[in-house]
């Protein structure tokens, strides 16, 4: 798919589902700013792109500060002149039985989670809106359309999430700028490796084990890959998805949903 002369910011775009968006993108024509708080690995992967031949850039922003948001876009509508895609992915995760949630792990997680989706899209949806054309894809997560043990905070946090996408979508509607949100099952990426080391260090059993009860929620009996949601979400940014918006697109082999 050729998306060549758009320009795109991806959040969270330093590793992971994020990386393999901007890769994605980069390498359907679009120029890319990737941020997120670790400048080596957004410097990183923007001279990787920029090597291959992409316009790209690294900005480095904590997508749950206000003023972060405002320098963003400021650094971003500089490098790029405009911005058309915005791919708010930055994400974190936790997980605790809900009597033991603190109410501090709980705003942190929401904050990144929900209010940095919000923030991100208030300030980058005005210049969408008056060019006519535009696409936010949030990258939310299959626990955002359902629940399970031990992830009230993350579920909840992207339950909101997909929340604010039906509804901003709902304003959007009709003006060229489309607002969906993926929601992938478990992704091969570092927070599923940290996911299982809590699960390690809290029950004592090994790793094969650990990773073994998390593919189990896969109906295909694997991690998705991360190319894997960063093609859905290149589909959403062309225009052959224009007819697609306020949508919560479950990535997950067919099995957490049941
Ligand atoms: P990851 O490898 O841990 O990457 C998360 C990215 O978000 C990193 O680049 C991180 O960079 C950035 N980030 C975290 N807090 C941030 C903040 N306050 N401001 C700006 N950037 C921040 O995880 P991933 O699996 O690629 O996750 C990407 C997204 O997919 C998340 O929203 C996650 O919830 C969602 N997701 C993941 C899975 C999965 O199984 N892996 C499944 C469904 C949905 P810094 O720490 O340097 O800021």
């Amino acid at each position: 798919m050729s998306l060549e002369g758009k320009t795109a910011v991806i959040t969270g775009g330093g590793r992971g589902i994020g990386a393999a968006v901007a890769r994605a993108l980069a390498g359907a024509g679009v120029r890319v700013v990737v941020s997120a708080r670790t400048a080596e690995q957004v410097a990183g992967l923007a001279a990787e792109l920029r090597e291959a031949g992409h316009g790209a850039w690294g900005v480095i922003a904590d997508v749950a500060d206000e003023a972060s948001v405002a320098n963003l876009a400021r650094e971003a509508t500089d490098r790029l002149g405009r911005v058309d895609i915005l791919v708010n992915n930055a994400g974190i995760a936790g997980s605790a039985p809900v009597t033991r949630i603190t109410l501090e792990d709980w705003n942190r997680i929401f904050a990144v989670n929900a209010t940095g989706t919000f923030l991100c899209t208030r300030a980058f949806l005005p210049g969408m809106l008056e060019t006519g054309w535009g696409r936010v894809v949030n990258v939310a997560s299959v626990a955002g359309r359902t629940g399970g043990r031990y992830m009230a905070a993350y579920s909840a946090s992207k339950h909101a999430a997909v929340g604010f996408t039906r509804c901003a979508a709902a304003e959007v509607a009709g003006r060229g700028v489309t607002i969906n949100a993926l929601c992938p099952g478990f992704v091969d990426t570092e927070m599923v490796r940290e996911s299982v080391d809590r699960i390690v260090a809290k029950t004592g059993r090994s790793r094969d084990e650990a990773l073994a009860d998390i593919v189990s929620t896969s109906g295909h009996g694997r991690l998705v890959s991360s190319e894997e949601v960063a093609d859905a979400a290149l589909w959403l940014c062309g225009d052959g998805a224009a007819s697609v918006n306020g949508q919560a697109i479950v990535i997950d082999g067919g099995g957490f949903l049941g």
